[in-house]
């Protein structure tokens, strides 16, 4: 018996769910309907021409993979796309996705002259292809603030002159999100364009690993590390993964020097300062110490809305200014948040066929937040506060200061400031776009309150179990 679309295609979003984000996932891929499978011919259904376009431009070369491990190179993907409401189908078109091998580098077919072993280089035509950067993380997208002025300028250097300076190895840390790829990717991309012959390679540390460990299984570590000899700019991310995986660590060292004594670049990146490296062997260590430590911090109001700027100029997509702003201000964790939260909002816009304004930020954003920081948000603090002391739940945005509301409000500053991840400035910006130091003097009085009126620390006591209802 043949397999039938929805069992093929069911097979795919495994594949698929494994290989993105949840929120990416449950956006882009969960709207779509198989159709129909007629001779290697798989039909989806999406739900508009954007969601169309959007996996295009995203996801295709995961949507080749996840249909190649289903039905072979030869099958075909056609999208059937939603015109309008109603059942309005238009005729289903066939877009060719690149065919190739999964997994490797789109390119002319027929190229690799030895395809089972991927550390043979035949040609410079090849090596290019192999460098594993994404085109789009350059320096012109990546938005200079105060969060990332070392770290870009020392990349700047180092891609002007590679091996040269004195930045040999550089090393960027920073938390989750923060840009840490998109930075070294760009240095990457740039030294490819200013010096073609050169072979830069980026990596992350758990595809080394994982190619080291097959190169042993298959006796080919020579190949592998010769392979690697080869390299002019080593980009090797997220090495913190290396930890506590000592034959990686050994041949990455011996690699390591030998690339470093003949002059050319290596650039990492961790999610910590390499002193705070866990089960990395001190020899290693010390080498990361060689060059220059470079780190990345969270990005303040103005660099994020830069950002979100410049990502929907690139995607020719218009967000009013104030919708901006407002997410901007509401997500402050990292970059790659607050993208999943713009590229769900455009989804959203685009399943319900409304505009991009800021009823349906505020609403896209509730729903998520809450997913992100699994704990309560502002919203909910406000409306808690103000049911509990009975004031109206506008009267906390307004400028009103009554002496019931002043407290209403300032008690629920203090567990936005206590139960959420937003700044402070993101505090005041939902209070009725107060500032900073308005919320610090709420938390001040809130604290002065607990410890001179018992009946005021009491109701703190019970708002605090309301909430945790919720945190739970
Ligand atoms: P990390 O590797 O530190 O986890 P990424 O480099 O993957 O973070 O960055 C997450 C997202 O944020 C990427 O889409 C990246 O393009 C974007 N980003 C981060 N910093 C900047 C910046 N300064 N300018 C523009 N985009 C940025
Ligand atoms: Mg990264």
């Amino acid at each position: 018996m043949h397999p039938d679309s929805t069992t093929v295609w069911d097979n795919c979003l495994n594949y698929i769910r494994e290989n993105i984000s949840e929120q990416s996932f449950k956006t882009w891929f969960v709207p779509i309907v198989p159709i129909k499978l007629d001779n290697k011919v798989l039909t989806i259904q999406v739900p508009s021409q954007f969601f169309y376009e959007w996996l295009e431009e995203h996801y295709v070369v995961l949507l080749r993979q996840a249909i190649d491990r289903e039905l072979g190179m030869e099958a075909k993907l056609e999208y059937s796309v939603i015109v309008d409401k109603g059942n309005d189908h238009s005729k289903p078109y066939t877009i060719s996705l690149p065919t190739g091998k999964s997994g490797s580098p789109k390119g002319p077919n027929g190229q690799h002259k030895n395809p089972d072993n991927p550390f043979d280089l035949r040609s410079l035509d090849q090596i290019q292809q192999k460098s594993h950067l994404n085109p789009q993380y350059t320096f012109n997208t990546f938005i200079e603030g105060d969060c990332n002025r070392l770290a870009r300028s020392a990349g700047f250097a180092v891609a002007a002159k590679p091996g040269v300076t004195s930045f040999n190895p550089l090393m960027v840390y920073g938390g989750v999100g923060l840009g840490k790829t998109h930075l070294v990717q760009a240095i990457g991309n740039e030294i490819k364009g200013n010096l073609n012959d050169k072979f830069v390679l980026y990596v992350s540390s758990e595809y080394f690993t994982n190619q080291f460990i097959e190169a042993v299984k298959n006796n080919k570590v020579q190949d592998f590390t010769n392979f690697y000899l080869q390299v002019d700019i080593l980009i090797i991310d997220d090495v913190q993964f290396l930890s506590g995986k000592e034959k990686t660590q050994e041949i990455f060292f011996h690699i390591f020097n030998h690339l470093h004594q003949s002059g050319r670049q290596i650039i990492m990146t961790s999610d910590c300062p390499p002193r705070d490296l866990k089960g990395l062997e001190e020899r290693l260590l010390s080498r990361f110490k060689w060059g220059l430590t470079a780190d990345l911090q969270q990005p303040d109001l103005e660099t994020r809305i830069a950002i979100i700027q410049k990502k929907m100029q690139a995607d020719g997509i218009d967000i009013p200014a104030n919708v901006i702003e407002y997410l901007a201000y509401s997500v402050d964790t990292n970059i790659r948040e607050l993208e999943g939260v713009i590229i769900s909002l455009i989804a959203h816009a685009s399943l319900t066929k409304k505009d991009i304004d800021l009823e349906l930020a505020k609403q896209t954003l509730k729903n998520i937040v809450q997913d992100i920081e699994s704990e309560v948000g502002i919203d909910f603090i406000q409306k808690t506060v103000s049911d509990y002391f009975d004031v109206a739940l506008d009267d906390l945005k307004a400028k009103t200061r009554k002496k019931e509301i002043v407290i209403a409000r300032q008690t629920a500053m203090y567990f936005s400031k206590e139960y959420t991840n937003h700044s402070l400035k993101s505090i005041g910006y939902h209070f009725g776009g107060r500032d900073h130091s308005t919320v610090i003097h709420a938390v001040q009085s809130v604290n002065d309150m607990i410890d001179t009126d018992s009946k005021f620390k009491s109701s703190i006591e019970e708002l605090k179990k309301k909430l945790k209802m919720r945190t739970v």
